[in-house]
């Protein structure tokens, strides 16, 4: 439910230039195909999953034979899952171990809503009885430490900080000491997202991680790139520059319900290679879904 609420948007936007579409034609013929890529294109699907969505569809078309309008309808869902499940077998559960410390490493670009994603993150995992940590390994912007603060109290979890412009990798030191001797189940950790310089990205992430693995065998868990589904196109290019800089494992992609363009979530699954996680669907802390691309493409259209 929560998740069809989230897709209002995208849904009245998608869905109802889909309906009209159908009720306009006789047949499935080139026109149709043509209008339909423009509307998919429109709601950021991204060109190229466009591209493979109506070749996949004509084909099917083909083989079923089918000339009513109306029935391509089902069949665009059914390839939206398709494509969304067969980019490869990678879970969109998260890596979270059944012993010991479990540390998931997050990073993106100010303002995506990281710090709220950490914070509802830390909520679901306090509501299942996990002990939470909290790192605030962006040192970088300022007000970022604070906010995180806020998320911690708000949450009733712990937060590991040290001063602005300290080192992130000291803090991380710190947070996995501090996560260990309170026998913590998740380290959750923040990170400065500045793309302006790729190199220096790169290299704050490495010395990061290098000091997780160092500290926690096998870790981290997830390395976890935060994407806002607002921003279109340009959350695709974030995306392709994180994964040069470091091995992003899941995408959790914010501001869905602010969105008329949720087809985001197809092209950053189809392009990348890399599933979404989650999805936030709110600012509140239960805003927060586990992504599910039925749902998802079921949310679409119902
Ligand atoms: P950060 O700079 O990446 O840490 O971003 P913040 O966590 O501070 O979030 C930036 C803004 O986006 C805040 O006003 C959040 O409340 C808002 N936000 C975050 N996630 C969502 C979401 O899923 N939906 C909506 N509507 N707003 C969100």
């Amino acid at each position: 439910e929560k998740f069809k609420d989230g897709l209002t948007k995208t849904r009245d936007n998608f869905s109802g230039k889909v309906n009209d579409l159908v009720a306009r034609y006789r047949k499935v013929d080139e026109d149709f195909f043509e209008e339909l890529e423009e509307i998919l294109i429109q709601a950021d699907v991204g060109f190229e999953t466009v591209m493979d969505l109506i070749e996949e569809l004509k084909m099917e078309v083909k083989r079923k034979n089918i000339q009513d309008p109306a029935e391509v309808q089902s069949v665009i869902s059914e390839k939206l899952v398709e494509i969304y499940e067969g980019a490869d077998e990678a879970s969109t559960e998260l890596n979270i171990q059944a012993e010991g410390l479990t540390v998931l490493l997050f990073v993106g670009v100010n303002g995506v809503g990281k710090t709220t994603t950490i914070g509802k993150l830390a909520h679901k995992f306090k509501s299942e009885g996990k002990k939470v940590v909290l790192a605030a390994g962006d040192t970088f912007r300022a007000g970022a430490i604070e906010q995180l603060e806020v998320w911690g109290e708000r949450v009733g979890v712990d937060v590991i900080k040290q001063g602005a412009g300290s080192d992130p990798a000291a803090v991380m030191f710190d947070a996995i000491q501090a996560a260990k001797s309170r026998n913590a189940d998740i380290l959750i950790c923040d990170t400065a997202g500045r793309l302006q310089n790729k190199v220096n990205l790169m290299k704050e992430l490495e010395k990061v991680k290098r000091v997780i693995e160092r500290e926690v065998p096998g870790a981290p868990h997830e390395v976890l790139l935060v994407l806002d589904a607002t921003t279109g196109q340009n959350a695709l290019i974030q995306a392709k520059t994180f994964k040069e800089a470091t091995n992003v494992s899941g995408i959790v992609l914010t501001k869905l319900d602010g969105t008329a363009k949720g087809g985001i979530v197809l092209a950053i699954r189809n392009e990348l290679g890399i599933p979404v996680k989650f999805v936030g669907l709110g600012e509140k802390m239960d805003d927060l879904q586990e992504f599910n691309a039925e749902q998802y493409v079921y949310g679409l259209f119902a």
